[in-house]
């Protein structure tokens, strides 16, 4: 069965056909690295990293590439208000960014090009140049470069409006007043004061690339002319994809993205996240409240990325609840498991394939997720009646092995920490010494730092919980 996928270009499911038969290039817009990504950048780049890997669950050989941008009008707004120089300004959130990545445990992609590496300068001038040439372009009296948009009908076409609609919607801004027109777009942004000592020298004076032939150039000069799938979140899609596509098709002659895929954006407990509404948060915030990168991922990835996701702390501790099932299954299985090799499964199980068919059919993530736990309780039950044998159990430790490849959600062996140890440890002798209320006192005390204790036949037994308030 083909796997299927939503083209925001057509607006359609369709089944996907990569260029070249069992190889796939992605290009996914990565962080404008001025700050700290925060976790809705991060609903994009796990719904990216669910897409990559489940293309490789399904044989695809993939080879994705992820820009930084580390030059706009952000970065250079905060070098200057830092006083210090554009690359230190922005190592430290590149640096912050890759550690990132490892916490959620998103693949990393084949190459992560930064946009003011002077390979990637050169071609973006070489592609301007070309553009010019080609009477798409137009330099304005104070250097800067302009697309033409009205040279290329189809503009308008992914974010579906027409030319004629864009013409009067749009704001002029005062910098940018000798645009022929409001909608053409910034190629080359020639330099002023405010861009300090951030500049290059092109043959339209000394400037700096527009961030939409940023993309463009690092796309098509890594992964050639035909992109097979092209990502973002929907913020992208218009005008920075729409630009994307004009100006890479004007510069090559071909169709720039076979497939174009838009995740929903993440908001917070109900509304756009923001700092001024004090919802906005970094993972680094989250770890600070006790919560892994593990159970953030699990949150985050645990919703269509087609469909609105809101981001609450119930819904981290859900997911938090969600992993400890599957933990719980997972060490069950272990024990039984032993040494034992793989057996057949009982004839009566539910489907195996329904995680895979689920993600098939435009990455329906809920589909997938509830065939996965369709088997763990059918599966509890047979251990409860001590039906599963250990080469069965074997068998589905394997299973979820090749599961794990695509969620990425293997536990972690995190031992309990010294602190909560201690606190068992004296709740032991407390009950030795039948002082309840000491013993209660200490469960309390393990419970606010989001350690549950149960007492059971074989002793104590702690699990993660949401933290209390
Ligand atoms: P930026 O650093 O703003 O260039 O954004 C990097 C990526 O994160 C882009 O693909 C954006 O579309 C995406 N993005 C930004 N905000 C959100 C959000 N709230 N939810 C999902 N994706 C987002
Ligand atoms: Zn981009």
């Amino acid at each position: 069965m083909p796997l299927r996928f939503f083209n925001t270009m057509t607006r359609q499911v369709e089944d996907f056909t990569p260029r070249e038969p069992g190889w796939v290039g992605i290009y996914t817009c990565g962080p404008t690295v001025y700050n700290f990504a925060h976790i809705g950048n991060f609903r994009a780049y796990i719904f990216e990293d669910l897409l990559q890997r489940h293309l490789e669950f399904r044989g695809f050989r993939v080879q994705r590439v992820m820009n930084l941008t580390d030059v706009d009008d952000k970065t250079i707004r905060g070098c200057r208000a830092a006083g210090v120089s554009l690359d230190e300004f922005t190592a430290p959130f590149k640096k912050a960014f890759f550690e990132d990545l490892d916490t959620l445990r998103i693949k990393r992609a084949d190459h992560f090009p930064e946009a003011t590496e002077k390979k990637h300068i050169d071609r973006m001038i070489s592609m301007i140049s070309d553009l010019i040439a080609k009477g798409h372009a137009y330099r304005a009296e104070d250097g800067s470069v302009y697309f033409r948009i009205r040279t290329f009908p189809a503009y308008g076409q992914l974010a579906h409006f027409r030319l004629e609609d864009l013409r009067d919607g749009v704001r002029v801004s005062n910098d940018e007043y000798d645009k022929e027109n409001a909608g053409d777009f910034a190629l080359w942004k020639a330099w002023d004061e405010r861009d300090g000592d951030v500049s290059w020298e092109s043959p339209w004076g000394r400037g700096r690339p527009g961030w939409h032939i940023e993309c463009s150039a690092m796309a098509t000069g890594i992964l050639g002319p035909e992109i097979d799938i092209h990502c973002g979140g929907e913020d992208n899609i218009f005008p920075h994809h729409e630009a994307e596509i004009a100006q890479s098709e004007c510069v090559t002659g071909h169709r720039f993205v076979r497939l174009w895929m838009h995740c929903r954006h993440l908001q917070v407990e109900g509304s756009k996240m923001a700092k001024s509404a004090g919802n906005f948060f970094t993972l680094r915030d989250l770890m600070d409240k006790g919560w892994s990168g593990r159970e953030v991922r699990f949150a985050l990835i645990s919703v269509k990325y087609r469909e609105p996701l809101n981001f609450t702390f119930e819904g981290l501790a859900a997911a938090r609840a969600s992993l400890q099932r599957l933990d719980e299954w997972t060490l069950r299985l272990r024990e039984l498991a032993g040494a034992s090799d793989a057996a057949p499964l009982p004839g009566d199980m539910p489907s195996m394939d329904a995680f895979g068919e689920g993600l098939d059919e435009d990455l329906n993530i809920s589909g997938a997720l509830a065939g996965l736990f369709e088997v763990v309780r059918a599966t509890n039950r047979l251990m409860d009646a001590g039906q599963l044998s250990p080469g069965q159990s074997r068998t589905l430790l394997d299973w979820l092995a090749g599961l794990h490849s695509v969620l990425a959600m293997e536990p972690e062996d995190i031992g309990i920490p010294s602190e909560i140890q201690a606190l068992l440890e004296r709740r032991v002798d407390a009950r030795a010494a039948k002082d309840w209320k000491l013993s209660d006192e200490l469960r309390d005390k393990m419970l606010a730092a989001g350690w549950q204790v149960k007492d059971t036949k074989d002793g104590q037994k702690t699990t993660r919980v949401a933290p209390a308030a």
